[in-house]
């Protein structure tokens, strides 16, 4: 069986929950390797969770310098493995830094590129929402191996077994005057959150809910739920929530099991990222607003009076 490329997505071997949706995913097209770029002692760290998630390999490209840079080194690592195995696919995750890396590689091997999947399929074919979520199209390359970016959240992860045999690999040197390279890592608010990104739960507030103090209903649900917090792009402009939680065209893209829309009206712009969450409830005082239109559950009403009472609730079970 075909060798399907899956890069780690982790954070010091601690393996992203966006990992395991791509290597569910690549078993639908070949045999999954996980290929882990990180300091010494990565792959090892990352392993158990990689082989219950049905890795047969795990390249271990490891060094003190790759920890400097986001992207020239998976791409440098991918582009040489691509060369080695020959594989069905490389599957990266559809995040910033991932869909840099996936265009790189494409650029790099010559290959076809399909970006922000939503699903993949036995033949190669994949499923993208498009055009803020208004239409499903299915693609496929055809040329070389499809590097394809999966948006996180997209794919629900199932356990199998695998080998996860480690093997180590040559990590080209890095030429520094070519790449970008991380000066500073600091940590973002609400870091006891789970990242947008990856949560299964996001409460996202809009211009509705009014202030940024206001904003403390939205983190309060927030986190009786687990959830991330998100914001809509209206929220962000007006200075209630930082931007790096903006949900939408120019924000993050999220697939959450349930999204909770709090005081957001439902432009396409921010339906184009948040349409394919499983499901989504909105609370709104206006029942013309277009986000009951793909709400699954639709509440309308006074947010400051909806949100803690849910609140409440959920904090009782
Ligand atoms: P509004 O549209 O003002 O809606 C506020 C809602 O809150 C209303 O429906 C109102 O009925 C409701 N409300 C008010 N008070 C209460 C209350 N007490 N209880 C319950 N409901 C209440 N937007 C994004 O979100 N993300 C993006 O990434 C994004 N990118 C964009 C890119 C471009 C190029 C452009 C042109 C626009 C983009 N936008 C984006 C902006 C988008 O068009 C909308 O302006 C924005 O999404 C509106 O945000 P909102 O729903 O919070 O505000």
């Amino acid at each position: 069986m075909a060798e399907v490329l899956v890069l780690v997505d982790h954070v010091d071997g601690e393996v992203k929950k966006v990992t395991t949706e791509l290597l569910t995913a690549a078993r639908a097209l070949g045999e999954p390797s996980a290929v882990v770029v990180g300091a010494p002692g990565t792959a090892g760290k990352a392993k158990e969770t990689l082989a219950s998630y049905g890795a047969a390999k795990v390249y271990a490209a490891e060094s003190d310098d790759v920890v400097s840079y986001h992207v020239a080194p998976k791409v440098d690592v991918l582009a040489a493995l691509a060369e080695k195995t020959s594989p069905a696919a490389v599957l990266v995750a559809a995040t910033p830094e991932g869909k840099e890396v996936s265009a790189r590689l494409a650029l790099r091997t010559g290959s076809g590129l399909l970006v922000d999947a939503v699903g993949v399929e036995g033949d190669g074919t994949v499923e993208q929402s498009i055009f803020g979520g208004g239409f499903t199209v299915k693609s496929q390359s055809t040329k070389g191996a499809p590097v394809i970016s999966v948006r996180p959240g997209s794919v629900d992860a199932e356990q199998a077994q695998g080998a996860a045999a480690e093997e180590s690999v040559d990590v080209p040197a890095v030429d520094a005057a070519k790449a970008a390279k991380v000066t500073g890592v600091e940590p973002v608010v609400g870091g006891d959150r789970p990242e947008l990104t990856e949560a299964s739960v996001v409460v996202s507030g809009g211009r509705g809910v009014g202030s940024s103090e206001q904003f403390s209903v939205v983190e309060g649900l927030a986190d009786a739920l687990g959830a991330a917090v998100g914001a809509s792009r209206a929220a962000v402009d007006s200075g209630y929530y930082p931007a790096q939680f903006q949900v939408g065209q120019t924000g993050k893209t999220v697939s959450p099991q349930l999204y909770i829309a709090l005081g957001i009206s439902g432009a396409i712009q921010h339906r184009a990222g948040m349409q394919t969450s499983k499901t989504i409830v909105a609370v709104n005082k206006d029942p013309e607003a277009p986000i009951f239109e793909i709400a699954d559950y639709g509440i309308v009403g006074d947010l400051f009076q909806v949100a803690p009472q849910l609140q409440e609730e959920v904090a009782k079970r």
